[in-house]
């Protein structure tokens, strides 16, 4: 048994940067056991995903086409990456955790009598894998203690995808799984989130989040202006989505998205534990707020203290003269 397998999600032929963390990840288990990182993807014709993720740092590429991969199914999904599994024989088997990783991974893992540890937000030494619990009170630490392979999927913004190097292509391998359209049981629709309406905050670079010190929702486009005029996407803490003033999908944190841009902006949120758990993985946090002892100002890279009404309008003019 060896070498470290890791699932590179697709959806219409784009790779989500979270497939590349987990990529970062399975690098990161690599770096300790020194096993060949193996790249997975699958698909009904996977050829020119495989020709970029083979210019990725791994040993190999294995494309697991079969038409029933088309559509996301999790029967035909688990029963394609279970004889993968049992074919190459891997010590770790590193997912993003996705929507559809959170699907299939666990009947996967059961299938084959593996545990899954999922929603890894680090890896130590051991290796030894941190889970969050508790909305992100308490951080729990797994070993693997069995015979493996060990699945661990491993959270969005957990892991920096730049981490990963270019090098000379990978040889890529194709692998043919046995499928009967018999065997899966569902029928899939329309993707959930494909119309162009909903945002994608997991992938944005640059977010501008608006908290409850905006007070009421006339005052959003102060922050709409500065997040437009910084070219970014707008988000915001759970109490302005509960209240109906932004949609539910661009709520950050526990009960919201996770997400890892390059600029995260934090404008009139406090920091609670549970917004932070979803935004801590961004590079550069900048937080305004007018209470100097606000918890955001614990993790914010730069903070101005001061109240958002002045500093907002001002920053957004010094952005738009910037830009001219
Ligand atoms: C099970 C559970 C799940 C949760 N999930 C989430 C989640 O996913 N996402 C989330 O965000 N929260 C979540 N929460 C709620 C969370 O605990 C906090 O209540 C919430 O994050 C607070 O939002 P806030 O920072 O916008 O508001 P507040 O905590 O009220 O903070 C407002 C901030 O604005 C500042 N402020 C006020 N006026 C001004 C001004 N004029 N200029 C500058 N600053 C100003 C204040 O100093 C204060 O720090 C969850 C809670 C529970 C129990």
């Amino acid at each position: 048994m060896s070498g470290i397998l890791v699932v590179i999600e697709q959806r219409d032929s784009r790779i989500a940067r979270i497939s590349w963390e987990a990529l970062a990840a399975a690098q990161k288990l690599a770096a300790q056991t020194s096993d060949p990182v193996t790249a997975v993807v699958l698909g009904a014709d996977t050829a020119a995903l495989a020709a970029e993720i083979a210019a990725q740092p791994v040993a190999k590429v294995i494309r697991v086409d079969h038409a029933l991969l088309a559509d996301y199914t999790p029967d035909a999904f688990t029963l394609a990456l279970q004889q993968l599994v049992e074919n190459e024989s891997p010590t770790q088997v590193v997912l993003p955790h996705t929507y559809q990783v959170r699907d299939y991974a666990p009947a996967l893992a059961a299938r084959l009598g593996q545990v899954l540890i999922s929603d890894v937000v680090q890896i130590a030494d051991g290796p030894v894998f941190t889970r969050q619990l508790m909305q992100g009170r308490l951080n729990g630490e797994y070993k693997a203690t069995g015979a493996g392979p060990c699945f661990v999927s491993v959270q969005a913004g957990a892991f920096r995808a730049e981490s990963t190097e270019a090098s000379a292509p990978a040889p890529i391998e194709v692998f043919a799984p046995t499928i009967d359209a018999a065997q899966i049981r569902t029928k899939p629709g329309k993707p959930f989130r494909g119309s162009s309406q909903t945002v994608d905050l997991g992938s944005a670079q640059l977010i501008v989040s608006v908290g409850r010190g905006i007070k009421e929702a006339e005052n959003l486009p102060l922050v709409e202006a500065l997040a437009t005029a910084l070219g970014g996407e707008l988000a915001a803490s759970r109490p302005i989505c509960d209240n109906g003033w932004l949609p539910m999908e661009r709520q950050v944190g526990s009960s919201g998205q996770t997400v890892a841009p390059k600029l995260y902006l934090a404008v009139g949120i406090s920091g609670a534990i549970q917004h932070l758990v979803g935004m801590k993985g961004a590079h550069c946090i900048v937080a305004i707020n007018k209470d100097p002892d606000a918890p955001i100002f614990e993790v914010a890279d730069y903070g101005i203290v001061g109240d958002l009404f002045e500093v907002v309008p001002a920053l957004t003019e010094a952005i738009k003269a910037a830009k001219q």
